[in-house]
């Protein structure tokens, strides 16, 4: 089977004004040669001028979100069609801030990523775990389950990525180590295996969680590491660039 193109996405979470603009040409630019697919999932406001902006290059532009409903009574939400439509190609779901402060549970992104297909977007689905988690010895249990859950059956054949990201590890500057990384990437993979079948080989799991250029090479090219998301070290191009050049 051919291996997956690894994808850098950046999670710019609720930081970008018009002004940020000339960051993402600035990364647009330095991505030319890139070795995978990039991506920057601005604030949703910003995503039509992104996607103008950005057509012609070879940088996908995300959302952050997306609710479960194509339209209705939903006051400030919106919704995976809504995204299609300004042109966005990928969606992160299940983000951890999202399931902390909004308590998301497996169940709703599970409806969420069933919504982006539905759109036409390619989700990204976050799963990781806590600090408290990890101590107790729990953290691969705790992933898997949310792998599981998350996922809906109707991914099978699609294209959409995991993403594991340790809460502890976010925007924090801790890292798990490169053995803690591969095994949990390892368990995400037997997962998707045992879910979807050996198509999901292909599926690229993500990791995300304190990535910088310094230490970017030696978390990319850890096993089965297909990519990273990223957050701040995704808001200034020479940072994200430095990410996106450790391939
Ligand atoms: C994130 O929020 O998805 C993330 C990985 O953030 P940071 O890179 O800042 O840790």
């Amino acid at each position: 089977m051919t291996a997956p193109k690894p994808l850098i996405a950046g999670n710019w979470k609720m930081n970008g004004l018009r002004a940020s603009l000339a960051e993402a040409r600035a990364i647009a630019e330095g991505a030319r040669t890139a070795k995978g697919r990039v991506a920057i999932c601005p604030p949703a406001l910003l995503i039509p001028l992104m996607c103008e902006m950005l057509s012609g290059t070879n940088v996908l532009v995300g959302g952050q979100d997306a609710h479960w409903e194509a339209a209705g009574a939903f006051t400030g939400d919106v919704s995976a069609q809504m995204l299609k439509d300004a042109g966005a190609q990928l969606v992160i779901l299940g983000h951890s801030e999202r399931r902390a402060a909004y308590r998301e549970t497996d169940a709703i992104v599970a409806r969420k990523v069933q919504a982006a297909l539905a759109a036409g977007l390619e989700p990204i689905v976050c799963v990781g775990e806590t600090l408290d988690q990890r101590n107790a010895g729990d953290a691969l249990a705790v992933v898997t389950e949310q792998v599981r859950a998350s996922l809906p059956p109707e991914l099978a054949g699609q294209a959409f990525s995991v993403a594991y990201e340790p809460v502890w590890a976010i925007g924090t500057g801790l890292t798990p180590t490169t053995a803690e990384i591969e095994q949990m990437h390892r368990q995400v993979r037997a997962t998707l295996t045992t879910m979807f079948g050996a198509a999901s080989e292909t599926v690229p799991i993500l990791y995300g969680g304190s990535v910088k250029p310094p230490n970017a090479a030696g978390i990319l090219h850890a096993a089965e590491v297909g990519g990273a998301l990223v957050g701040g070290a995704s808001l200034k191009a020479e940072d994200f660039l430095g990410i996106v050049n450790a391939l």
